[in-house]
């Protein structure tokens, strides 16, 4: 009998490509009411859709573990305002399963907070220059995300998730998500037709683009190391050709993500669920929230 050769996910690790098989289902039809499921046979996960143990371990036995990457630099109210909160809440609620490193990158490492963590869970700090415009800080984490990744996250961790830190978990954001490469609907575009997607629509910049799949939101991605490597460094490399040319995309990075993921679809899709905003009001699609938004700051944020 000939077995299904199959390349899904291979970068999973470096072992032979049936993992699939080895991970639970989704119950694709276990939420009618919205879709769960790709055109190209991504599962697009919602609540009830997986058996949150099974993904824990399976994970466990398969020996994930999960770097996290967050920035707070510049002003101070990043980290004032928001890392004490994202770090203490991811602690409650993000792969409690699993062994975390957060690699946290700031301009100025003597101010983080002193956060309590669980065994298994540990905090790196990586001090990086600051940038005069919020636009190249923002723009700049695809540089940092995948320096990191191969000078320290590769040697320890299977997987990696990128954090907005303006950003706080309320509920289980767990092993599910883990898959090759991660991408998460924006809170304000799942809902809305294809034609009112912000995406850059400037010819000039690498991350034009005319139509796409989904808006995907730049607050959270992930996946194994090697596919986000690969994502990081092609954004970045974008990013630089754009300021050769003396353009800037419409939302900087996040312009940039959605153009990869359209070109390399992403093997997960997050549903809001995974990064809401309460000021949109009741939706009954949404039945858990896993992670919000923090109030934004932008008077004391996006003065220049
Ligand atoms: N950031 C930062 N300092 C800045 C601007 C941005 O550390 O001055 C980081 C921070 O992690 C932030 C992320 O870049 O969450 C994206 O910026 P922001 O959250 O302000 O963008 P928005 O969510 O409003 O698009
Ligand atoms: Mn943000």
């Amino acid at each position: 009998m000939e077995l299904p050769y199959v390349t899904f996910e291979s970068t999973n690790s470096h072992r032979p490509t049936l993992l699939f098989l080895l991970f639970p289902a989704f119950f694709y039809r276990s939420r009618p009411d919205v879709q769960t499921c790709t055109t190209w046979k991504a599962p697009i996960i919602w609540n009830g859709m997986f058996e949150p143990n099974l993904y824990d371990q399976t994970h466990k036995r398969e020996g994930s573990s999960v770097a996290v990457t967050v920035f707070a630099v510049g002003r101070f109210v990043y980290l004032d305002a928001y890392l004490e909160d994202f770090l203490n809440s991811s602690e409650r609620h993000f792969m409690l399963a699993l062994p975390v490193t957060y690699y946290v990158f700031t301009d100025k490492p003597e101010k983080i907070p002193d956060i309590k963590l669980a065994p298994q869970r540990s905090i790196k700090m990586i001090k990086v220059e600051n940038h005069s415009r919020w636009q190249d800080i923002s723009m700049m984490r695809m540089k940092s995300i995948s320096e990191i990744i191969e000078s320290d996250i590769r040697h320890h961790c299977t997987h990696i998730f990128c954090f907005d830190v303006d950003q706080v978990f309320t509920g289980r954001f767990g092993s599910e998500v883990l898959g090759d490469s991660v991408a998460l609907l924006h809170a304000y575009y799942y809902h809305l037709p294809k034609r009112l997607y912000t995406y850059d629509r400037n010819p000039k910049s690498q991350a034009y683009m005319e139509s796409g799949d989904f808006y995907y939101h730049a607050a959270v991605f992930g996946g194994t190391w090697m596919s986000v490597k690969v994502l990081a460094e092609t954004c970045y490399q974008s990013i630089m050709e754009d300021k050769m040319n003396n353009v800037e995309a419409l939302w900087h990075d996040e312009s940039h993500l959605n153009k990869y993921m359209w070109l390399h679809k992403p093997s997960r899709v997050l549903s809001p669920e995974y990064c809401w905003d309460r000021s949109i009001g009741y939706r009954s699609d949404i039945q858990v929230t896993r992670l919000l938004w923090a109030p934004k700051h932008y008077d004391t944020l996006r003065k220049t």
